[in-house]
C-alpha cells in the first residue's frame, strides 16, 4: 500500500476527484429545490453548505469572517475581502474537511446538512458583475484570426504593446447549462454591396478563461502590477459565444459590439488563486524582435511565476451525437501558457488610467487557442473562416454552431509533485 503524500478527505469522493479533489475548493452560489442562493465549496461530488457551517459555528475568527460573506447570494462582498480572509477560510477548509481531522467524525455526522450532493443543486452566477471586459491576450488566436483578413500583416502594431480589450456586456452572462439563442443580426454577404438581416449564420464559440476581481481600486488610482495578484479573487472557464458573420460587419472602427453581446457562458466555481499556485509557471518568453513591456506593465516576480499552466479543452455534442449515444468529440486541447499577457499585466492595465475595478468584475482573457491544428479555440480558426468542415463521429460535418448543438469547455492543471485539480465545466446548447 503507498503512503499518500498529500492530505486526502474524509469525503471519498473528493479523492482523486477529476476536478474538485481536497486541494481545489472552489467557491460557487447554489440553490437547492425550494431554498434561497446561497454561497458553497466543491469537495467531490458535494457542495459544502456555509450557512450550514455557520449556524453549526465551525469556524471563527478571520475565517468566520469570510464565511459569513462567502455564504451569501453572490461572492461580492467575499471578494471585496480580499486575499487574507480568502486564505483564511481556506485553511479552515482543508483543516476540517482533511481525513486527519481529529473531529472528522463528529462533522461526518453533521454529513447530511454540511455536505449537499452536487447533482441535486443548481448553480448560479457567482456574484453581480457590474462589468465585463474581454482581453484578446491569446496571441496565436490574434495571429490566426489576423491572417484570416491581413495574411501579410496578421497582428497590428499595438498588439506587442498594449493588452488589447474591449467592454463586453455584464447584463448578458449566463452560467454553465443555460441554453444560448441564435441572435439576429445584420450581415454583409460576400458580393454584396447592402447588408441584409436575419438569424446569424456563423455562430461560433471562443475558448477563455474567466478573471474575477477581488477589492480593487478608487477612481483615479491605478493599481500597480506587483500589487495586481491582491485584486484577483479567482478564475473560471468562459464561453465568449460569437456570431462571425454580424462581427465582420460591424468591427470596423470601434470593435465587437452585437456580436458578442447576445451570450458569454461561465463556469460556475470560483477557482481560487491559492487552489492555482502549485500550477504558477514563468511567463513564456517573448519572441526575438519583440518589444520589452512598458514599465508599468513589467515586473520580475511576474515574468517568473505570473503565468498559468492550465490545460484547456473544447468538446462539442450535436443534438445527433447525443441521440446516438456518441460521447462528445474534442476539438481542441490547449493552455493559458498561450497568453502573451499574464493577468497581473491586465489588471495593471485596466486601471493604469484610473478606471475603477470593483468586486465581482469579471474579465475574459480572449480565446486561447495555440499554434497548432488541435489546438485552436474556435470554429472560425479550426476552418479558416468557414473554407473547411469539421468531421464528426456521427458522420455530420460543421463549419459553424448548429442548432441543437452543445458546446463543453474544460480545464484541468496537473504537475509532478501536485495533486490535479480541474475547473468544472461550461456548457450551452445551441438554441434556434
Ligand atoms: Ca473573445
Amino acid at each position: 500500500m503507498s503512503i499518500p503524500t498529500h492530505p486526502r478527505s474524509w469525503v471519498t469522493s473528493a479523492n482523486d476527484h477529476p476536478d474538485f479533489p481536497l486541494q481545489n475548493l472552489p467557491f460557487g452560489v447554489f440553490s437547492q429545490a425550494n431554498s434561497n442562493r446561497r454561497g458553497g465549496v466543491a469537495i467531490g461530488d458535494f457542495i459544502f453548505d456555509l450557512q450550514a457551517a455557520l449556524d453549526a459555528s465551525l469556524f471563527q475568527g478571520a475565517a468566520r469572517l469570510g464565511a459569513e460573506a462567502a455564504s451569501r447570494g453572490q461572492l461580492n462582498d467575499f471578494f471585496a475581502l480580499g486575499a487574507s480572509a480568502r486564505q483564511a477560510l481556506r485553511n479552515e477548509l482543508l483543516h476540517l474537511l482533511d481525513a486527519a481531522n481529529p473531529q472528522r467524525e463528529r462533522l461526518q455526522g453533521m454529513g447530511e446538512r454540511l455536505l449537499l450532493p452536487m447533482s441535486e443543486c443548481r448553480m448560479h452566477l457567482p456574484a453581480q458583475v457590474g462589468d465585463y471586459t474581454d482581453f484578446y491576450v491569446g496571441i496565436h488566436h490574434a495571429m490566426n484570426v489576423g491572417k484570416l483578413f491581413r495574411p501579410d500583416n496578421p497582428l497590428l502594431p499595438n498588439y506587442k504593446y498594449v493588452p488589447i480589450a474591449y467592454h463586453g456586456r455584464a447584463s448578458t452572462l449566463c452560467v454553465s447549462g443555460t441554453p444560448v439563442r441564435r441572435p439576429n443580426g445584420q450581415t454583409l454577404a460576400p458580393g454584396a454591396d447592402q447588408p441584409t438581416f436575419g438569424p446569424s449564420k456563423r455562430l461560433d464559440y471562443e475558448l477563455e478563461v474567466g478573471v474575477w476581481m477581488g477589492p480593487g481600486n478608487a477612481p483615479g488610482e491605478a493599481i500597480g502590477i506587483a500589487d495586481a495578484g491582491r485584486h484577483i479573487a479567482g478564475f473560471c472557464l468562459l464561453n465568449d459565444w460569437s456570431a462571425r458573420d454580424l462581427q465582420a460587419w460591424e468591427y470596423q472602427p470601434l470593435g465587437p459590439f452585437l456580436s458578442k453581446s447576445f451570450a458569454t457562458s461561465i463556469s460556475p466555481w470560483v477557482v481560487t488563486a491559492e487552489a492555482l499556485a502549485p500550477f504558477r509557471s514563468a511567463q513564456p518568453a517573448r519572441a526575438e524582435g519583440d518589444p520589452q513591456p512598458l514599465a508599468y506593465l513589467f515586473d520580475a516576480q511576474d515574468q517568473q511565476s505570473g503565468a498559468l499552466d492550465i490545460e484547456l479543452e473544447v468538446l462539442l455534442a450535436t443534438a445527433m451525437m447525443r441521440e446516438q449515444g456518441v460521447a462528445p468529440v474534442r476539438l481542441a486541447l490547449s493552455n493559458t501558457l498561450n497568453m502573451y499577457w499574464t493577468v497581473a499585466q491586465m489588471v495593471a492595465h485596466h486601471s493604469v488610467n484610473g478606471c475603477t475595478l470593483q468586486p465581482g468584475d469579471l474579465f475574459g482573457t480572449g480565446t486561447l487557442s495555440g499554434p497548432q491544428a488541435g489546438q485552436f479555440g474556435s470554429l472560425l480558426e479550426m476552418t479558416e473562416g468557414g473554407k473547411h468542415e469539421v468531421q464528426l463521429p456521427s458522420g455530420e460535418t460543421r463549419r459553424f454552431l448548429e442548432a441543437g448543438d452543445e458546446v463543453i469547455l474544460k480545464a484541468r492543471c496537473r504537475r509532478d509533485g501536485a495533486v490535479s485539480i480541474g475547473f468544472g465545466e461550461c456548457r450551452g446548447v445551441v438554441v434556434g
